[in-house]
This record gives C-alpha cells, sequence and structure tokens, in this order.
C-alpha cells in the first residue's frame, strides 16, 4: 500500500552509515567500531532497503540525499557511486537533488574525495569539532590538528565548492579564548557553511559518566553561552547568514536543503541500521543493529521496527518546536494553513501575542520568529508551544 505524501512536496532521502573507527566518548549515535567487514554486505542491504521503499511508495520524488553517521567517508567511492544510481533508479531524484556526505577529516583523501565528487555528491561535510590539541584529545578524536586542513584543501581539489565544517564548543576545559581561536581558524579557511554545535552530555556516554564522577569539568551554562554568543557576533560581522540555530551560511543559497527538510517538518525516507523515516503521519525507525540489519532486508523483510502516528496536535506542535529553530525564516502563517488546515492564527494566537509583548518573538500576521536578540532561549520559547506545559493550552 502506498503511504500517502502531503502536498506531492519532495522527500529528503537520508542514508545511516553505522560505521567508525572508533566510537568518540560524547557520541550516543547508533554507530559501531571495527565492523567495516559489513561495509559491502550492509550497502547492498541499502539497495534492497530501496527496492522495499519503491515498491511501498512508487517513484517518489526527492530533492535532497545525505550520507550521515557514524563515518560515510569510510565508505568506498564505488559504494557511494552505487547508492546514488540505485537510488536515482528507483525513485524521481531530482536533477539538482543536494547529495550530501558527511566525512571525517582523516579519512577525507583526495582520492576518496574525487571519487564521492564523480559519484553525485557535492556538498561535503567535515567533522572538524575542534582544532585545539587538548580538545581533540578530550573529545576523543584521532587527527592531529592539521588535518582538517588538509581534507579542505583536498576537497577543493576535487571539485568541491560547497563545503560545510562542523565544531562543537563548550567542550571540558575549553576557554572562549581557545573557542575564538578556533572560529577565526575556520573563518579563515572560508568554508561556505558552519554547523557549530554546543557538546551535549548524553546519558550513559563514557564523557557524561567522567564529568558525573568529576573526572571531567564542562564550562558551565554562563559560559558556553557567552560562546555562542561569541561566535554569532563574529560570523555576523564576517557577513554570515545565522539561518539557523546551530548554522550559518555565506548565503541562503548555501544554506544546507536537506536539514531545511527537517527544519520545516517535512518528510524524509531513512535507510540503514537505526534509520528513521516521516512518511505520511507516520514516524517510523529500524533495527539498530547492523548485522540484524542486513540480516532482515536480505531475507526480504522490512527493517522498520517501531512506528508512530502523528496525530494533528503534535504533528502542529513540531512544525513550531522545529520552525523557530529557522532564525531567519520562522514559521510562515500561510505555509502552517497549507500544512496543517488551520491558521497559525486560530490554533497560536494566544501564544503568539503573549510571547511578541514579551519581546520574544517577532510577529506580525504572516509569520513569527524568534527575536534577535533572544535566539539562545529558543527552546524555551518552543515551550509555548507544548500543549502539556502547565498554563499553556490542553486541547486544541
Ligand atoms: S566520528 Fe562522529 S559518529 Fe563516529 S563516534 Fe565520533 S562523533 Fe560519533
Amino acid at each position: 500500500m502506498r503511504a500517502p505524501l502531503p502536498n506531492d512536496a519532495p522527500l529528503g532521502l537520508y542514508i545511516h552509515i553505522p560505521f567508525c573507527a572508533r566510537v568518540c566518548p560524547y557520541c550516543d549515535f547508533n554507530v559501531y567500531a571495527r565492523q567495516e567487514r559489513l561495509i559491502p554486505a550492509y550497502v547492498e542491504a541499502l539497495v534492497r532497503e530501496m527496492d522495499l521503499l519503491r515498491e511501498q511508495l512508487g517513484p517518489a520524488r526527492v530533492a535532497t540525499i545525505y550520507f550521515g553517521g557514524g563515518t560515510p567517508s569510510l565508505l568506498p567511492p564505488e559504494a557511494v557511486a552505487r547508492l546514488i544510481q540505485a537510488a536515482r533508479e528507483r525513485f524521481a531524484v531530482e536533477p539538482d537533488a543536494e547529495i550530501d556526505l558527511e566525512a571525517n577529516p582523516e579519512s577525507a583523501r583526495e582520492d576518496n574525495l574525487t571519487g564521492y565528487r564523480e559519484a553525485g555528491v557535492n556538498r561535503l561535510s567535515i567533522g572538524v569539532q575542534t582544532l585545539h590539541p587538548r580538545g581533540l584529545k578530550v573529545l576523543g578524536r584521532a587527527h592531529k590538528p592539521h588535518v582538517p586542513e588538509q581534507a579542505l584543501a583536498a576537497a577543493r581539489s576535487a571539485g568541491f565548492t560547497n563545503v560545510n565544517l562542523d565544531l562543537i564548543y563548550g567542550w571540558p576545559g575549553q576557554t572562549l579564548e581557545d573557542w575564538e581561536r578556533d572560529l577565526d581558524i575556520a573563518l579563515a579557511w572560508q568554508p561556505e557553511h558552519l554547523s557549530l554545535y554546543a557538546l551535549t552530555l548524553e546519558p550513559g556516554t563514557p564523557m557524561q559518566r567522567a564529568v558525573e564522577r568529576g573526572v571531567l569539568t564542562v564550562p558551565d551554562d554562563d559560559a558556553v553561552a557567552e560562546m555562542a554568543e561569541l561566535a554569532d557576533a563574529k560570523l555576523a560581522a564576517a557577513g554570515w547568514l545565522h539561518y539557523e540555530v546551530s548554522n550559518w551560511a555565506r548565503c541562503p543559497e548555501l544554506a544546507s536543503r536537506h536539514n531545511q527538510i527537517y527544519w520545516k517538518n517535512g518528510r524524509y525516507i531513512g535507510l540503514g541500521a537505526g534509520a528513521h523515516a516521516y512518511l505520511g503521519n507516520t514516524r517510523s525507525s529500524n533495527e539498530r543493529l547492523p548485522a540484524r540489519y542486513i540480516e532482515l532486508v536480505r531475507e526480504g523483510r522490512s527493517p522498520v521496527v517501531f512506528k508512530e502516528a502523528i496525530d494533528p496536535q503534535t504533528e502542529m506542535t513540531e512544525t513550531m518546536i522545529l520552525g523557530l529553530r529557522l532564525l531567519e525564516e520562522g514559521v510562515s502563517a500561510e505555509a502552517f494553513t497549507a500544512r496543517h488546515g488551520r491558521s497559525l492564527e486560530d490554533v497560536y494566537g494566544r501564544e503568539l501575542r503573549e510571547l511578541a509583548e514579551a519581546g520574544l518573538v517577532e510577529w506580525n500576521g504572516e509569520r513569527v520568529r524568534v527575536s534577535r536578540a533572544r535566539w539562545l532561549m529558543v527552546n524555551e520559547i518552543a515551550l509555548w508551544f507544548v500543549p502539556q506545559v502547565v498554563g499553556r493550552q490542553t486541547t486544541r
């Protein structure tokens, strides 16, 4: 049976590569070290899962393909080429689709990157994290500080003109000066896009346990906020567009198209171990263990192990929570009505007026967005749209 695709909007296609040379102490993604031997069978399973989805969805339109992980740059270029080609054969992948691949600096060599570029990858995301030797050590990263610059040079030689650098701030022992130095170097390298993430201590990770035991100390909330403000001010002065809470682009055209599908609460397919999908009104996730995922798909069985119907109230809440992260665009009243069949004013009029009076959002009847001076409060502001929060609406 075909799942409904609302408004026939093109989908994002996420492909999860769950392999890493080693697992970083702060990471809680679905990743596994020393299982690279599974890669050939895993790639075949991904193609088989595309077959299963093609049967279910028909030739769905796909606007973006995103290889995330894990470490997708552990894949040989032929595997990436095979997956892109397989997607093009099964789905209506738009000719100008954004095709993005996450690369670790140490595996981003020119031969690999040239192969990815030839395979059709047109956006590269390099996981720099920090350029500080102590930071690299505490984050458990294998590369030396000079390696990301080599990776970027290799990306340029391979023909990539759209490169993102990921950086993390707020790691144990980091000072504001350390962070400023990372930013200065990254800016001097002139990437097209920067993703700057505050470190989150995920429960159960080695880093979280070390902080709990007092072995490591992370900067306090005020210090992390100061780092965020520094990034915001420095990048604004350099002419960058702060279009999402953690993301900056040199111009609107260079904003991540794939991630905008998530922030606009759009629909996406997720392929691979532990990958998530959102189609029709159903969110689902796959079997997490790579070997078990391969086995299921090989037997022609669906790897989906969890499904959840998203009710209209939850969907509207999510549109607000995600959309407010888009600091320039926010949530458009027109798009909200087209998507949910109800007006923003009708559903959230009271909240929007209260938030606007408090100076927390800008609301002009056509679009709501977080006030620029309050961008660091985006999570608190989003709570106003959550029905369960005491004192806010409980039924709609
Ligand atoms: S390289 Fe990335 S995905 Fe892999 S363990 Fe480290 S943080 Fe997690």
